[in-house]
């Protein structure tokens, strides 16, 4: 086995627990030293016990790289493979329906991995396309684009988008929806896009009714396509996953959410279901909500690293249980058919 495929799965199956950042930044670290190391001197300190001299390579990481190199499966790699947190259950029959996702980041803004990375793996999942969708600028947190460097994204995606013959990188953003309802981006480049995620990030405690503007603006906005985790709650509960015992949650913004649906039937605006662990956005008594307005639904990952893209199990297992069907889901169409739906709004 290759030390460096072994380092890089384990990152994706840590990434796909929802790991701690510092582990899996320690793995990834060291998989990209392996990858400048040559490759005679990687046995040779192997030999000599010397793989933990080099900065960045600990006992943890040197141990899965001995092991590798004596021809073993890493033990960690055996242990990560035996324990998948994403088995599909009710929601299998959507699962396999979906051809894409459409709310996931690279490491433009704060994803993980690069585009390329991210587009091989929603392949390897049987994706037909995926939506890159990184963050807008005043999120300058998450490394948000500014116009000049989304205008640059689209250059590598339009060359990238050259490799395959059976995957496709549509172009996106998840834009910042602003404490107006304004949107973070230029309107020229938010009308090149072919889809628009719209998601509230700052001011959520605001009040009611002003949040209830802010949130029918943006999706009443002909460039708004999707719009992204509405409420913004973070759930509590994924201590293990998560690997902070003190994590407590966060509560998500009130509005009124019979307003702010009907404006997303009335003007065509999906309604996510974000599939992140400690999101699970929508709950389910506004996802029930959602659905009585007769709104549209995306089920997406919100992906911040390659093995994220598994997590569409769990907004498909949520979505059958409040009897949503293919047809209602925009990622269950094909890419033409999306990009065209997305389209209508942008013309009127
Ligand atoms: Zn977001
Ligand atoms: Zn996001």
């Amino acid at each position: 086995m290759d030390p460096y495929e072994a380092l890089d799965r384990i990152v994706y199956l840590l990434d796909r627990r929802l790991d701690e950042g510092r582990r899996v930044r320690a793995y990834a670290n060291a998989r990209d030293i392996v990858a400048e190391l040559d490759a005679d001197e990687l046995l040779a300190r192997h030999r000599d016990r010397t793989l933990t001299e080099l900065t960045g390579i600990g006992p943890a990481t040197s141990a899965v790289i001995a092991e590798a190199l004596d021809g073993k499966t890493p033990k960690k790699l055996v242990e990560l493979e035996a324990t998948n947190p994403v088995d599909v259950g009710e929601g299998a029959e959507l699962r396999a329906a979906l051809k894409g996702d459409c709310h996931l980041h690279s490491n433009w803004s704060d994803g993980g991995a690069p585009i390329e990375k991210m587009a091989e793996a929603a392949r390897a999942l049987g994706h037909e396309y995926m939506v890159l969708t990184d963050h807008s600028p005043r999120l300058t947190i998450a490394h948000g684009l500014d116009p000049e460097r989304l205008r640059r994204q689209l250059d590598v995606i339009e060359e990238l988008n050259g490799r395959w013959e059976d995957f496709r990188i549509l172009t996106g953003i998840e834009v910042d929806i602003l404490t107006d309802g304004s949107l973070d981006q230029d309107e020229d480049l938010l009308d090149r896009l072919d889809v628009v995620v719209a998601s509230v990030h700052s001011k959520l405690s605001m009040d009611a009714k002003e949040m209830t503007q802010r949130m029918v603006m943006a999706v009443a906005s002909p460039h708004v396509d999707i719009l992204g985790h509405c409420t913004g709650q973070k759930v509590p509960g994924h201590q293990r996953q998560i690997g902070k015992s003190d994590f407590a949650g966060r509560v998500g913004s009130s509005f009124d959410a019979e307003v702010v649906f009907a404006a997303c039937a009335r003007f065509d605006t999906a309604v996510e279901i974000n599939c992140r662990p400690e999101r699970q956005d929508p709950p389910d008594h506004l996802l029930a909500l959602a659905l009585e307005w007769g709104c549209q639904i995306a089920i997406d990952t919100d992906a911040h690293a390659p093995g994220q893209l598994e997590w569409q199990p769990f907004g498909c297992d949520k979505a059958a249980r409040h009897g949503v069907t293919p047809e209602q889901i925009v990622n269950a169409w094909d890419a033409d058919t999306l990009v065209e739906w997305a389209g209508s709004h942008a013309s009127g």
